[in-house]
């Protein structure tokens, strides 16, 4: 594409913490650097063939994924005891930022699988931290995450059909379907929600399990393309048809699903923040390149003071949120509380994408619309943003009732 992307003239991305310890001597804002580098030569020409999914973007994957372990940029907050560099959280916000600008950016450089890999790394049996974790960290195995499903609301987990029924030989039997589940299709391990015990809504009776992709039982329904679209690895619906799963397929305690969710949920949103933020900066970059360099008998479209207002209000909507994010990310990096902070963030960080890559579009007209922007795709991202991890509206009453908690 034509982009000089990521790194963005109007960046001001804060590097939300220094110094030394895990991640040894990698220095956040030269990492930064590195990474819009490496997305600008690597990711965004391949984005297209990335996008169409299949065999073809499964080779160029894997030599993008060749050339970040070349580099030295694969799996950079990954574990180190399971192979990644071990970058804290704090100096991997800006990090975060920069690779988030392309979808492709965090599996192109190995950080995608950093969720999973924590969850996995602590509440996976023995057989799962040995013999998958590494390879995950590796990038020989993907994973993918399933809650979600399409007969029961996603905002309320207790809901959930999956069943997984004990049998007399210690194994589960799991049956039932997901969807929106991202990546399936390619993956090797999907996690799992299931009823083990009891009815909704009660909480105390959902399990998660980690299932290999290959087990009989295990069915990729369709693809869900988002707004029409396929691609950048994909939303998947999934069949779970009597999938025998090994007791040690239990990850945490049987019945302590939610608190085992919950755990990745502050983590997940706030990532997913800072990746916003990213491909808010990239639109931002292409609106402002756009209205300086496109001209007409009048001028250049810059010299409009309704194009310069675009210019404005998005500028203000990326320098408000960006604050609230990197907020979140202290507040989590310190182990502290960071319910409100992550709340305001995740609608600030997706109220901002949207909005931004609707006044690029707007500023580039009809090709703002066309192929050959990345624009499309993230207004498609954006418009997701506003319902997965939790639907705005759960946030804001959920960041309100904490609140008003303080003035009762
Ligand atoms: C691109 C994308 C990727 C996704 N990836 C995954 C994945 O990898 N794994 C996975 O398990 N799921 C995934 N999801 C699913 C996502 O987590 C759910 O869509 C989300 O939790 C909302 O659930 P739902 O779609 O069932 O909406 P529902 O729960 O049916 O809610 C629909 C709407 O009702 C309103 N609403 C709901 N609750 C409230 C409330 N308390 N107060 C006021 N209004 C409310 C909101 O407007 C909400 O948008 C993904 C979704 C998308 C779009």
């Amino acid at each position: 594409m034509e982009e000089a992307t990521g790194a963005g003239t109007e960046t001001g991305a804060g590097e939300a913490g220094a110094g030394a310890g895990p991640g040894g001597g990698l220095d956040s804002g030269l990492l930064r650097k590195r990474v819009v580098g490496f997305l600008r030569e690597h990711v965004l020409p391949c984005e297209d063939v990335l996008d169409a999914g299949g065999p073809k973007a499964d080779t160029v994957l894997r030599g993008v994924q060749e050339q970040a372990r070349r580099e030295g940029l694969w799996a950079v907050p990954l574990p180190v005891e399971l192979g990644g560099q071990g970058l804290d959280l704090a100096r991997y916000a800006a990090y975060a930022e920069a690779e988030g600008a392309s979808d492709h950016g965090p599996a192109a450089l190995g950080s995608a699988p950093l969720l999973d890999v924590l969850m996995l790394r602590r509440h996976g049996t023995p057989r799962v931290r040995e013999e998958w974790l590494p390879r995950v960290v590796a990038g020989d195995l993907r994973t993918c995450y399933a809650m979600t499903e399409p007969g029961v609301p996603g905002t309320d987990p207790v809901a959930t059909t999956t069943r997984a029924d004990l049998r007399p030989d210690g194994s589960w039997r799991l049956t039932g379907r997901k969807w929106f589940t991202s990546g399936a299709a390619g993956a090797d391990l999907v996690t799992v929600l299931a009823r083990t015990d009891g009815a909704s809504p009660d909480r105390d009776g959902l399990s998660l399990f980690v299932v290999p992709t290959t087990a009989p039982g295990f069915r990729v329904v369709r693809e869900l393309p988002v707004l029409g679209a396929s691609g950048a690895g994909g939303q998947w619906e999934i069949a779970f048809e009597g999938v025998r799963v090994p007791g040690d397929g239990l990850v945490g305690e049987r019945g302590a699903a939610l608190t085992v969710a919950g755990e990745r949920l502050q983590l997940g949103r706030t990532l997913r923040c800072l990746r916003w933020l990213g491909q808010a900066q990239r639109a931002f970059d292409l609106m402002a390149a756009r209205a300086v360099t496109r001209t007409g008998s009048r001028g250049p479209l810059a010299s409009h003071q309704l194009v310069q207002a675009h210019v404005f209000e998005s500028l203000l909507a990326l320098r408000t949120a960006r604050p609230l994010v990197h907020e979140a990310v202290a507040l989590l990096a310190a182990g502290a509380d960071a319910h409100v902070e992550v709340g305001l963030a995740k609608v600030a960080a997706a109220r901002t994408l949207q909005q931004v890559v609707d006044a690029a579009i707007q500023v580039h007209g009809a090709a703002g619309l066309g192929p050959d922007t990345a624009l499309p795709a993230l207004l498609r991202t954006g418009r997701a943003a506003r319902i997965l991890d939790g639907p705005d509206e759960l946030h804001i009453t959920s960041v309100a009732r904490r609140v008003l908690r303080g003035y009762a």
